[in-house]
């Protein structure tokens, strides 16, 4: 039995159906390529869902890893901190946008730095509710769960849900849903459902990751600063896919020049190793009492160690620069693809964060989960890997490392064009050498 069925089936025996991975088992990766345990390569336009922003196994990361299990592996912040955690939030303080004193926490995940922004909240404003929007993703616990805006495969028979949750509408431009729309439905809210003076946050994804790699608009994320400031609500930006350079700044609400009060961390800030955080204000970060945050593992010292080489990579190798760059040079190869396609409808995104949205007929805009699904199954067979997204799963996203050499992804873009002409008409899945 090839290596790989074999995994498939002690998969299927040992671990639940809920845990949904693909056929791709890894032996070996390096920046933007992964190798299988049948010896096959792939081009990896997923890079662990945009953890991997630094590559996979960057010299330095790995490097500052080994040097911390030198050292020590654990401790507890808690029980016994150590200073690296503090350079770190140091760091994280000084690079999020605002200049007023700021305070970082370090959690594991990205749906617990979430949960504790919303905690963060609840306490500093005593109110309750918290307004997230349809197509937001803020991860699988109870909370984070209850915040996203996307039944399936996140929602469906899991309920019921934390109470106080209020979801409101996200701009749609291709699908003719405007700002002015989106915040009409906010107004709406505001006078049927909750007293804005009841709610503690707003959380948003400046641009919504599993959603569909939908940009909020800048006018929509400075509205819904003023309506923060005019209620007193906590403004979250959820930058747990859209941070750490990806979309061309270190944070992607920086496009808009909104200044939020609480920004959540994770994926690509600890280069591979689970790590997530909570920068704000000081005041909101510090209206929790002493125990209310933490945890036993966040802010693991060998994860601190790998973000902090994560940072000296994005600076040292200008990876704002090249994912702004190789962003604009994707765009370019996906708006003539769409061109020739009478079957995608939309390229968007920001910097590195770019996507494609795939449509039964370009006029009717109906969405085409399956044609999505052949592309991807296409794209794997000739070696590359890819990932879908959007409410009705009808939208390719490109993820791939900010450091993928030019060779390499020009090599993984002409695997995508062939990939999609090749699902366009149907045709049978041919792998390359
Ligand atoms: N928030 C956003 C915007 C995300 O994209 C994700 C994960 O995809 C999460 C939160 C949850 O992160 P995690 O899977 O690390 O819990």
């Amino acid at each position: 039995m090839p290596r790989t069925a074999e995994l498939k089936a002690r998969q299927a025996a040992a671990v639940p159906t809920g845990v949904a991975s693909k056929s791709i088992y890894v032996a070996r990766a390096e920046n933007a390529e992964l190798w299988d345990v049948e010896g096959r390569r792939f081009i990896d336009f997923a890079a662990g869902i945009a953890v991997l922003n630094t590559g996979h196994r960057h010299p330095r990361v790995m490097e500052a890893v080994v040097r911390q299990t030198e050292a020590f592996a654990h401790t507890c912040f808690h029980v016994a901190p150590y200073e690296s955690y503090l350079r770190l939030a140091e760091r994280l303080n000084a690079l999020a946008p605002g200049a007023f004193a700021k305070k970082t926490l370090f959690l594991n995940s990205g749906a617990e730095a979430v949960e504790n922004a919303i905690k963060i909240a609840r306490i500093a404003t005593r109110r309750t509710a918290v307004i997230a929007f349809a197509g937001g993703f803020h991860g699988r616990t109870l909370l984070a769960m209850g915040l996203t805006g996307k039944v399936m495969p996140y929602k469906r028979g899991f309920g019921p849900f934390p109470a106080e949750i209020y979801h409101a509408g996200f701009p749609l431009p291709y699908r003719g849903v405007t700002s002015a729309d989106a915040l009409a439905d906010l107004d709406r809210l505001f006078h049927a459902d909750v007293d804005p003076k009841s709610v503690a946050a707003i959380i948003v994804e400046p641009v919504q990751g599993e959603g569909g790699f939908n940009v909020a608009p800048a006018d929509f994320l400075q509205a819904l600063r003023r309506l923060c400031d005019e209620h007193g609500i906590v403004l979250i930006a959820d930058e747990v896919q859209g941070g750490m350079a990806r979309t061309g700044r270190m944070f992607s609400i920086e496009h808009s020049g909104v200044v939020p009060d609480l920004i959540t961390s994770a994926k690509g800030l600890g280069g591979g190793l689970p790590l997530s955080a909570v920068t704000g204000r000081a005041p909101l970060m510090d209206a929790a009492h002493p125990g209310g945050l933490g945890g036993t593992y966040g802010g693991n010292p060998i994860s601190i160690a790998a973000a902090h080489a994560v940072l000296d990579v994005i600076e040292a190798e200008g990876l704002c620069a090249r994912a702004a760059a190789l962003g604009a040079r994707m765009r370019a190869r996906l708006e003539a693809l769409a061109q020739a396609s009478p079957r995608i409808g939309e390229v968007r995104g920001l910097g590195m964060m770019v996507a494609f949205e795939l449509v039964k007929d370009k006029r009717t805009k109906e969405p085409d989960a399956a044609l999505t699904a052949a592309i991807l199954a296409q794209a794997e067979q000739r070696g590359l890997i890819l990932l879908s997204c959007g409410v009705d799963a009808n939208v390719v996203r490109l993820l791939a490392p900010l450091t993928i050499q030019d060779a390499v992804l020009e090599e993984g873009l002409a695997i995508l064009g062939e990939s999609i002409r090749a699902a366009e008409s149907g045709g049978a899945a041919t792998r390359a050498a």
